[in-house]
Formats: C-alpha cells, structure tokens, sequence
C-alpha cells in the first residue's frame, strides 16, 4: 500500500504540478491584458453559468451537434465521481465515495453517463468526418482528434475497470443498477482469477494514467477551453448585445501619458478579450454565421480568435519576460503582423458569431478595439469612411447636409419641434440622420409621425438640436467623437427635461438606450414598432385596410440579435387586413445582416458578393412581393440589393405598411 501511495502521490504532483505551472503562466498572460470590470449583475451571470454552461442552451440550437457536447460534457461531470472512486481505490481496493458511493443510482447514472459519452464522440467523429461542414475550415483538426481519442480510451478504460471488478465481486453498485459494466464482466468470465486481478490493476492505473495526462495535455494544448469556457461564460458582458465597452478618453490623460487608444499590440486587449482567447472551441459556429465569411470577405471570426491566441501563446511569455529582466523589447503590431487590415473593416457588427458562440466570445470588442486603434491613434481607415468621419465632424450628421435641414422632412406635417424651455412631450421622437437626410428614409419619418398622430400621442421632434447620436463613428472606432457626440446629445436632452424617446432606426435606439447611460443619459427608449404595437393592442390604432400582399419581415440586426425585439414588428404586421406574412429562411436571431452595420453603410464593398445582393437572393426565394423591415439603413440597403438584383420588390418599414392600412380618418 504504501508503494501504491507513493506512485500515486509522485504522478499527482508531476501532474497537478504541470498543470499549475501553465495555469500560472496562462494567469499571468491574461493579467497583461487592459483591466475590465465584470463583477456585477450576479444573478445573471449565475443563471447563464446554469442555462448556457449546464443546460447546453446555445449549443442545443443545432441538434445533432448539441447532443454530441452534451453528453460528452455531462458525462464528464458525472464522471468526476468516477475519477474520484478510481484515485481512492488506488490507495484502499474497496473504496468507495462515502455516503452516495455503493448506491443503485449512482452506478447506473455512471454507467449511462459513461456510455452517453462515447456515443457523443461516435457523433463528433460522424460530424467531421461524414458531415464535413464548412465551419470546421481552419480548425485544428488532429488536435480535435486527439482530445476525442483521448476522451475515447479513458471510458473505455473505465468501463474495463468497472467491468473487471464486477468480475472479481469487487462491484460498488448493485450489479442489476449497472447493465453495461455487468455486461462487460462477462467478458472476464473464462479467465482465471488471476489475470481479473491482473486486469483490475492494469484498468486502473492505465485510466488514472490516461487522466493525469489529459489534465497535462489540456493545459498545454489549443483546446483550453474544457477548462476556460465556464469562467468566460461567467465574466461576459451582461448588458444588451449591442453595447460596446466604453473607453473613457481624457486627452490631457492621454498627452501626459503612455495611453493606448484601441488595441496596438496584444497587451493592449482587455482582460476579457485574452480571455476570449483561451475559450474558443474552434467550433466554427461563428464563422458560418458571419456575412462577411459568407460573402467572400477575409474576415472570419473564429480565424480571427485563433490568431490572436496564438500571437499570445508565442508573444505573451516574452513580454512577461522582457518587463521582468527590464530589456527593452520592440512591440509587434496586430496589425498586419497577427491581422490583417481588410478583416478588421469587413465586420459589419451584426453580432451574429456572438450570437452563436457557445462560450459567449465577444468578437465585435476585438474587432471595435483594432478599429480604435487604426483610427483615432494612426488614422488609418478605408478612404470612404474618412468622408464619413469629416461629415459627422464638420456637420453632425454622415450625410454632411447643414444642421438646419435636419427637419425640412416635416415641414407641412404640423409637427411640434420642442423648443428650448418648452415642456417635454411625453415621447421625443428621435429622428435619426437618416430618417433626417435620406430621400428614402424620410418616408418612414412621415409614416411614424402619421401613425403617432393618428393615435394621438403626445410627441415632438427637437429638430436642429438633435445630432447624430455617434454610432457611426463609434463602431467605425472613433470612440473620441463618439464621446463628443454623447455628451452633445446628453446635454440637450436633460436640458428638454426628456424621459421617453421613440425612435425607429434600430441604432439610434441602441446607442440612446444602451450605451448613453455610461454618458449620464438614462432615458425610457422604444422602438417605433414596439409604440405601435402597443398602440395596437390598446385599440389606439386600428389598422382597417387591406394592404394585399405577401411580405416577408427582414430583423434588422440591431433591433433583434442586438436588443431581442423580435415580437412587436411581427404583432403590427399580423394586426394588418389583407397582408400574408412568410418568414425569410434565416430569421429572427439567425437573419443575415443587410450589410449596412459596424460603418460599412459608408464603405465600399470591393470584395466577394454583396451582402445586401445575398440577402435579396434569399428574400426572393420566399416569393414575397414585399419586404418588410424596421430600420432606415436595412430600407436603403435592401432596396439597393432589390435593383442590383433587377427585382421588383418593395422594401417598406412596418411603418408605411402599418401607415398604408389606416384608411381614412374617422369623422370627428
Ligand atoms: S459581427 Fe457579424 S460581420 Fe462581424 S465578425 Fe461577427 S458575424 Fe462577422
Ligand atoms: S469563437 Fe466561439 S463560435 Fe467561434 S469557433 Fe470559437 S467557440 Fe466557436
């Protein structure tokens, strides 16, 4: 016994030893990463630990694939008691887990469990092998072989183990509780008892070998996220998806010191984001829901991932290195060194890879922080966009039109445009650049005020007071004119003692209720269709008639995957006389972005197809007459995408559909 002790204790350090050591090193690397706070809201981060780590959630909305990690990760957590019976029979032959350790259940969800995992890697195996999805393209295939193979023999050994020591009587569990193992134990029947006892020892110690091993391994391997992925799950961001994380700039913080702006070298990520890095499955996920990927561009999201924690594996210890022994060391640019320029500008923000990511990766801070980096520290940015930035600089809006036309759309619409002192309507009705400046965009403008005055509400528009509320320039990285603007609006609006804004450009919604309380605006923001919807439902607008057509609703993505308003467009469409609604095939918080997100309405899209072309190749498909959509930058891209595509369809919002079905005014 006291040799078994000994060996055992010897692998138990060398393991737990190696395991520790890397566990530090990886420690150490993410402490070199900019500080992020991530400690509040815990009842939320404890129910996605429940839901999306336990439950599986995000990984079950692909069956087959979800039921292959499932039950390799339950089975793993079952198993934890099954490594801890194997340590302890190591030392005392008849050990068992004091209490629960010789109960009928406990066996039989051991041995369940066990087999449940070996089915799973049977899938896993079936998936990449057979299936082949595109998703796997760029992963690292043998190391994902290797951990299956690895996972593969430490059942099987278990299930030897198990199965021998029935055949010795040795059982923990009543046999009759454990139909897999007692049926193996057949298998030792013809043998002697000593080659059982032979075969219990040699089970034993291979299993607690192959084990130790695959701690070792893991800690060293690319597939850390066994271990990391429930810690980034805990630490993600638990505000609405589409907020991004502030980066306060203090220009006179920034001349006296050595600040970074954005993300130059890897030091200069957050902690989460080198986090992000340790969790990535290189499932894949992400990457076939990226429209960018989708369309041709360089950018895939998971590729993106797997190159920054590789950059940091290889750079990381020589920064540590370098601060510790004081030697100066050259700092190497993510770009182009680790990324290249053209995947930063491709992404359209559409939160689709976090969406889908099962470890909750926040790919759009990644990308946002080289943006801020290129922009506000080198001024490097697609040609387009500079015009971009000028005109929100020069003229408060990315039209570059004068503040003093921002409510020429309005004029002989008896809209009331609060003026200073005036007493605040109960909505402010946020207009938007491009409900302001658009040709196209202004007939959702004149729709909504239609609509609000149909239902009586009490509303009005600031007119020249209202700017651009930076979400442009802030996903396009320029988070110091971002901040300008904010505080500009910020300003206006407490002066119009605001409380309610009613807007119906997703991104002006998104910025005003999301990201304005980090500026000191906190306001009761709604989208226009969650207004009309509710007005609908209170009988304060009563569609009455029919609008003949089939029509199928786009989600823009900064109204659905960003803020989850799924419903309410789809309530005031179906409130519509006449109209037949089809869902696109890629809907609600799967639909295709239209292009427009992240900036990109402002750039040029040189590479692969279109992606407002891919999403009406796709609307066409449904055979729809109409498309609806809910934001003014989906409404200019997909009608753009309906005549490069020489279709005849109509993009309308919910709003002139909704305006189209009112009918004439009811007698006073
Ligand atoms: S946000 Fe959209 S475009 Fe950008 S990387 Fe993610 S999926 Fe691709
Ligand atoms: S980033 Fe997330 S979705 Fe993409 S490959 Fe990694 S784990 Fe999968």
């Amino acid at each position: 016994m006291v040799v078994r002790v000994g060996i055992l204790l010897v692998l138990l350090a060398v393991a737990v030893g190696l395991f520790a050591r890397r566990a530090r090193l990886l420690y150490r690397l993410i402490r070199l990463g900019r500080p992020v706070m991530r400690r509040g809201d815990m009842p939320r981060r404890i129910e996605r630990e429940v839901v999306e780590v336990l439950g599986q959630r995000k990984l079950f909305q692909r069956l087959l694939p979800g039921l292959m990690h499932a039950f390799i990760f339950w089975g793993f957590l079952v198993l934890l008691t099954t490594i801890a019976e194997a340590l302890g029979q190591a030392v005392e032959r008849d050990f068992a887990i004091p209490v629960i350790g010789r109960s009928g259940w406990l066996g039989s969800v051991q041995d369940v469990f066990a087999a449940m995992v070996i089915v799973g890697i049977g899938i896993a195996v079936w998936i990449r092998e057979v299936q082949r999805p595109e998703r796997f393209v760029g992963s690292h295939k043998l190391e994902a072989f290797r951990i299956l193979g690895l996972i593969f023999w430490i059942m099987i050994t278990l299930f030897g183990l198990t199965a021998s020591r029935i055949a010795i009587g040795l059982a923990e569990a009543p046999t009759a509780w454990t139909p897999i193992s007692t049926a193996l134990s057949h298998l030792f029947a013809p043998m002697s008892r000593g080659w059982r006892e032979f075969f219990v020892w040699f089970f034993l110690w291979t299993h607690l070998l192959l084990i130790l091993g695959f701690l070792m391994y893991l800690a060293y391997s690319k597939h850390l996220h066994i271990v990391t992925s429930a810690i980034n799950v805990f630490f993600a961001n638990t505000k609405p998806r589409g907020t991004l994380t502030r980066l306060r700039i203090d220009l006179e913080a920034l001349e006296s010191e050595d600040v970074s702006l954005g993300a130059a070298t890897i030091a200069d990520l957050s902690q989460k984001e080198l986090l992000d890095l340790y969790a990535c499955t290189e499932c894949g996920r992400c990457q076939s829901a990226c429209p960018a990927w989708n369309t041709g561009k360089p950018l895939s999201p998971k590729l993106l991932i797997m190159d920054l924690r590789d950059h940091l594996l290889d750079e990381g210890p020589k920064i540590l290195a370098a601060r510790e022994s004081g030697a100066p060391r050259e700092p190497v640019p993510l770009i182009p060194d680790v990324v290249d320029e053209e995947v930063v500008w491709a992404c359209t923000t559409c939160g689709a890879c976090m969406q889908e990511c099962p470890v909750d990766i926040e790919h759009i801070d990644h990308i946002v922080d080289l943006r801020r980096n290129l922009v506000m520290a080198e001024s490097r940015f697609p040609q387009e966009a500079g015009q971009l930035l000028r005109n929100l600089e020069n003229s408060g809006n990315p039209w570059g039109l004068p503040q003093s036309q921002r409510a020429a759309w309005a004029e002989g619409l008896e809209v009331r445009v609060l003026q200073a002192g005036e007493p605040a309507p109960e909505y402010l009705y946020w207009v938007g650049c491009a409900g302001s400046f658009d040709d196209r965009a202004k007939s959702i403008s004149r729709s909504v005020v239609a609509l609000l005055q149909r239902a009586g509400v009490d509303f009005a528009i600031i007119g020249e007071r209202e700017g651009c509320t930076g979400d442009p320039a802030r996903r396009m990285g320029n988070e110091y004119l971002f901040q300008t603007m904010a505080e500009q609006n910020v300003e206006t609006l407490g002066d119009a003692a605001v409380r309610k804004i009613v807007a119906n450009c997703p991104h002006c919604f998104n910025t005003l209720r999301n990201e304005y309380p980090d500026y000191g605006g906190s306001y009761e923001v709604v989208h226009h269709t969650e207004l009309f919807a509710r007005l609908v439902s209170e009988g304060q607008l009563t569609p009455t008639q029919e609008v003949n057509a089939l029509l199928a609703y786009h989600d823009p993505c900064y109204l659905g995957r960003h803020n989850d308003v799924y419903e309410a467009p789809r309530d005031v469409l179906d409130a519509v006389p006449g109209l037949r609604t089809v869902e696109l095939p890629r809907h609600r918080h799967r639909a295709l972005c239209c292009g427009a997100g992240g900036a990109r309405m402002w750039m040029e899209e040189r590479v692969g197809k279109r992606i407002n072309a891919e999403r009406m190749d796709e609307a066409s498909s449904t055979g729809a007459h109409v498309i609806g959509v809910a934001c003014p930058y989906c409404l200019v891209m997909l009608d753009d995408g309906a005549k490069d595509r020489g279709l005849r369809t109509e993009i309308l919002d919910v709003a002139q559909v909704m305006e189209r079905s009112l009918g004439p005014l009811p007698a006073p």
